[in-house]
């Protein structure tokens, strides 16, 4: 019977001659093993790329140890690759938002110690403590949960204390920290390890940010006059790139490691790109004068126009507001405006004016001269945004970026 018979049919791995042969064999029973297809979009992440711009916050920063941010995925490089990487340069801490990216750096079987960046919930702070990952304190009633947590499992556990010069987000106020201070010293299972603040106007605000420095400075002196701090840290990569801290001894590094620099300055220069956003042309089609494109019409041909579809929309992070923006993506070497709305899963683009465009070409949407930071300005919105929207659809592929 014709159908007990099963080819090996993988095109793209067999020769044609390979290939003739294999049919030629009649009756001949080969498992079939189907080739897995390239993604439609995907992202390409440069690890070597992220730990050398670890390096240049180092080098901007000296005698400053080095919490290396990887929440939200490394910003949407991929945290489990980004963590192996940066391992090696030993940094002190991985910056993650919660509990879960917590255990995803744990997964990776580093020694570093995750460190957990904001307020923690009670029910986290069990694991917590029990993992041995850093965390700061922000109240009496987070700083007393974790003592007694300690107590009972009888051990002393290390906090950050986090204070709010500035950034109302998180921490105690400097004004409270001459009666919280006491209590805290008198914790039985908790001792302080660090102080930490965040600065909020880092890239805007210079009169704001040096008095702020200065505010937690004064803090620290207190501080310091009854614990020996180990980690003493302020600045974000903003802070890096504008300020000199001398009273910090650590930073914690998340937009500079991905080759962005939020503010302008000659150090921007030495950060290395380290994202590709890819997708592929799925269809290219001459729509003739007055055809709309995608949902709304809001985009009208003016003469026939040479329209590729792409396999990526606003479901990748690839956002509804980048919509009739004038946003380009870059085909065969050349700039090609997006046409019409955003939607779900693909978005249109004219490549007219690039000859010989067929389905699975590449086209880039992010990369070394497709800049994020350009993209936020022309969306409205800021790099931080657009990284770590890239959805869990895309799948991060490690390589080397040059
Ligand atoms: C996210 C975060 C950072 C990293 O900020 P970047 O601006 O990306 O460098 C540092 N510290 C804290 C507390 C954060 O929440």
């Amino acid at each position: 019977m014709r159908d007990s018979t099963t080819r090996a049919v993988r095109y793209q791995v067999f020769s044609p001659s390979t290939f003739r042969l294999l049919l030629g064999r009649k009756g001949a029973k080969v498992t079939c093993r189907m080739q897995q297809c390239a993604p439609r979009a995907y992202v390409e992440a440069d690890p070597d790329a992220i730990a050398h711009n670890l390096n240049v916050a180092r080098r901007i920063s000296p005698n400053t140890q080095m919490m290396a941010v990887v929440k939200a995925d490394a910003y949407g490089h991929g945290m489990e690759a980004t963590v192996k990487r940066l391992e090696a340069e030993n940094p002190a801490f991985f910056g993650v938002a919660n509990v879960t990216e917590a255990r995803r750096v744990a997964s990776v079987g580093c020694g570093t110690r995750p460190f957990l960046l904001g307020p923690t919930a009670p029910g986290e702070r069990e694991e917590i403590a029990g993992s041995g990952w850093g965390f700061t304190i922000s109240s009496m009633e987070e700083a007393e949960h974790f003592s007694s947590i300690a107590a009972s499992a009888g051990t002393v556990l290390a906090a950050h204390l986090a204070l709010d010069t500035g950034m109302g987000r998180e921490g105690f106020l400097p004004s409270d920290l001459g009666e919280a201070l006491p209590h805290l010293l008198r914790l039985p299972a908790l001792g302080i390890e660090g102080v930490m603040s965040h600065m909020p106007v880092a890239d805007e605000d210079e009169n704001f940010s040096r008095r702020q420095i200065e505010i937690f400075e004064e803090c620290v002196g207190e501080i310091s006059r009854h614990v020996k701090l180990r980690y003493i840290h302020l600045a974000a990569s903003a802070g890096i790139m504008r300020y000199r801290i001398p009273a910090a001894n650590m930073a914690r590094p998340g937009l500079m490691l991905y080759g962005v620099s939020p503010v302008r300055c000659p150090v921007a220069e030495q950060l290395r790109s380290t994202l590709r956003l890819v997708a592929s042309v799925t269809l290219v089609r001459t729509l003739p004068a007055g055809h709309g494109v995608s949902y709304g019409c809001s985009f009208v041909t003016a003469a026939p126009t040479r329209v590729a579809t792409i396999g990526i929309g606003y479901a990748d992070g690839w956002r509804r507001h980048f919509s009739g923006k004038g946003i380009c993506v870059l085909i065969r070497g050349a700039l090609c405006p997006s046409l019409g709305r955003v939607t779900m899963d693909q978005i249109m683009v004219d490549v007219s004016g690039v000859p010989g465009v067929t389905p699975g070409d590449e086209a880039e949407l992010i990369g070394p001269s497709l800049r994020v930071e350009k993209l936020a300005e022309q969306a409205g919105t800021i790099p931080w945004d657009i990284f770590t929207g890239l959805g869990p659809r895309l799948p991060r592929i490690t390589r080397s970026l040059g």
